[in-house]
C-alpha cells in the first residue's frame, strides 16, 4: 500500500526503505480500554490518541505504530475508577514492560525516533519508567542523536483555544474524563461513535484532595464522567484538533530536525 502511515499496512521492504534513511520516526499511540460515561466509547482515549498521531505523522513525514490500546489502572481522581464496568487495565509493571520493549525493537531496528503520544491521563509515569530502563539497557546516554519523546495530547492545548471551548471556565485536566473536551474530539472524528441524546448533564466531580483505597464507589458520579459533556460540538473538536495537531507538527519538527510539508527547518 502507497502513501500509508500506519505500520500495519506498511509492507517490509518499504519498512526497510524508511529505516535506510537513518531518519525514520515513528509515533506510538497509547490510550486504555475504559469507561467513558454512557455517551462514549470504551476505546476513546486509544482513538484520540491514535487519530492525533495519524494527523501529526501525515505532515511530519512519520510512521504510526500499532496503539497499545490498553493503559495504567483508571484513577477515581482522574478516569472514575478502576472498579467501573468496561475499564480493564494493566498492572504498572506491565506498562513499563511493554513500553520497553517497543523501544527496545524500534531503536534496534534503525529508527531514529521514537515518539509516544498519550491519551489517557494515567499512563504518563509509566511510560516514562519503560522509556528510561529501555534506554539503559540500549546504553544510549545524553548526547545520542537517537531518541524518544513522550507527551500527553492535552498538554498541547492551547489558553486561546481553552478560552473558546469552555467559555464557562475550564474544570482542569484531571476530571476532563468524558468532558467536553474528549467528546467534542469524538464528534469530530467519529461521530458515529458518540451518542449525545445519552449525556447525562450534572455539575463536576467534587473528589478529596487524597486518593482513598479501596476506592469509595459513591464518589465518582453516576455517570462515570467527571464533568459533563453538555455543551460538546463537532466544531470545538475541530477546533482542538487543528490546533494540537499544527502545535505538535510544529514542536516535532524542531525538536527532531526533520522537515514536515509546508514547515520550514529552523536555522
Ligand atoms: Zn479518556
Ligand atoms: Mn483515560
Amino acid at each position: 500500500m502507497d502513501n500509508t502511515v500506519l505500520l500495519e499496512d506498511l509492507d517490509a521492504f518499504a519498512y526497510r526503505e524508511a529505516l535506510a534513511s537513518g531518519e525514520a520516526v515513528v509515533l506510538i499511540p497509547v490510550g486504555s480500554l475504559e469507561q467513558h460515561g454512557p455517551h462514549l466509547p470504551l476505546g476513546t482515549d486509544t482513538a484520540l490518541a491514535s487519530r492525533i498521531a495519524v494527523g501529526v505523522a501525515t505532515r511530519l513525514g512519520a510512521l504510526v505504530a500499532q496503539p497499545i490500546a490498553y493503559g495504567y489502572k483508571s484513577q477515581q481522581k482522574s478516569g472514575g475508577g478502576n472498579h467501573l464496568p468496561g475499564t480493564t487495565s494493566l498492572d504498572g509493571a506491565s506498562l513499563v514492560g511493554v513500553t520497553r520493549n517497543l523501544v527496545k525493537s524500534f531503536l534496534g531496528q534503525g529508527v531514529r525516533h521514537v515518539v509516544f503520544i498519550n491519551g489517557h491521563y494515567e499512563n504518563y509515569q509509566f511510560l516514562y519508567e519503560g522509556i528510561d530502563l529501555a534506554l539503559e539497557e540500549l546504553g544510549l546516554g545524553s548526547g545520542s542523536d537517537t531518541s524518544v519523546l513522550l507527551l500527553s495530547y492535552w498538554d498541547f492545548v492551547s489558553a486561546d483555544t481553552l478560552a473558546r471551548v469552555y467559555p464557562a471556565g475550564f474544570p482542569g485536566w484531571d476530571i476532563e474524563h468524558g468532558g467536553v473536551l474528549e467528546t467534542s474530539l469524538m464528534l469530530h472524528l467519529a461521530p458515529e461513535r458518540v451518542a449525545m441524546e445519552r449525556v447525562i448533564d450534572g455539575p463536576a466531580a467534587a473528589l478529596p484532595r487524597f486518593d482513598r483505597l479501596p476506592v469509595v464507589p459513591g464518589r465518582t458520579p453516576p455517570s462515570g464522567c467527571l464533568s459533563s459533556a453538555a455543551g460538546s460540538d463537532a466544531a470545538k473538536g475541530r477546533l482542538l484538533y487543528e490546533q494540537v495537531v499544527g502545535d505538535l507538527v510544529e514542536d516535532l519538527a524542531t525538536e527532531l530536525w526533520v522537515a514536515p510539508m509546508g514547515l520550514a527547518v529552523p536555522a
